[in-house]
């Protein structure tokens, strides 16, 4: 009959589903699992939930360490001399300028360009050309010589502001 061979009763949800909606099992009469897959699925989670949870295996360095954190002097230094600067700026002029380790500076300046107060522009190859000695060193310093980085976010000596 072919209702009986599409079709298959799940005795959890009471349903009459399809032969596809059943996973395999070998050792049945018919080759199915007893319960539809939506409901193995569910009765596995429910026991897996039951069991009390292993910690995770992995070092935990605790609430304190985020190696992305960055002291806000830092950053604010970064910002005032992208801001101070009268046109775009290298990342390691920015770093020189600042004081800064240029990894530092690379995240501050990452972090400013999320806020849209940094814009960054790709210099033309020719105009980055002669850092091409850089190119080879470090994965990442060739690259960050390509890129100029100027202030895009509001101008603080604005006369109508209060
Ligand atoms: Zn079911």
């Amino acid at each position: 009959m072919l209702r009986t061979n599409l079709f298959k009763y799940c005795p959890r949800c009471e349903q009459s589903k399809l032969r596809a909606e059943f996973n395999k099992e070998a050792r049945n009469k018919d080759g199915l699992a007893r319960r539809c897959k939506l409901c193995s699925r569910a009765l596995h989670k429910a026991w897996r939930d039951s069991k009390p949870k292993a910690p995770h295996k992995t070092t935990d360095f605790g609430p304190w360490f985020d190696p992305w954190r960055i002291k806000p002097y830092r950053q604010n230094r970064v910002r005032d001399v992208v801001r101070a600067a009268s046109g775009p700026l290298l990342m390691s002029e920015v770093a020189a300028k600042a004081r800064l380790h240029i990894y530092t500076v690379n995240r501050c300046l990452l972090r400013l360009h999320e806020r849209g107060l940094v814009s960054r522009h790709k210099l033309p190859m020719r105009v980055a050309a002669f850092c091409w000695k850089t190119r080879t060193r470090k994965p990442g310093t060739g690259t960050r010589m390509l890129y100029v980085y100027s202030w895009s976010g509001p101008v603080e000596s604005s006369p109508n502001r209060p």
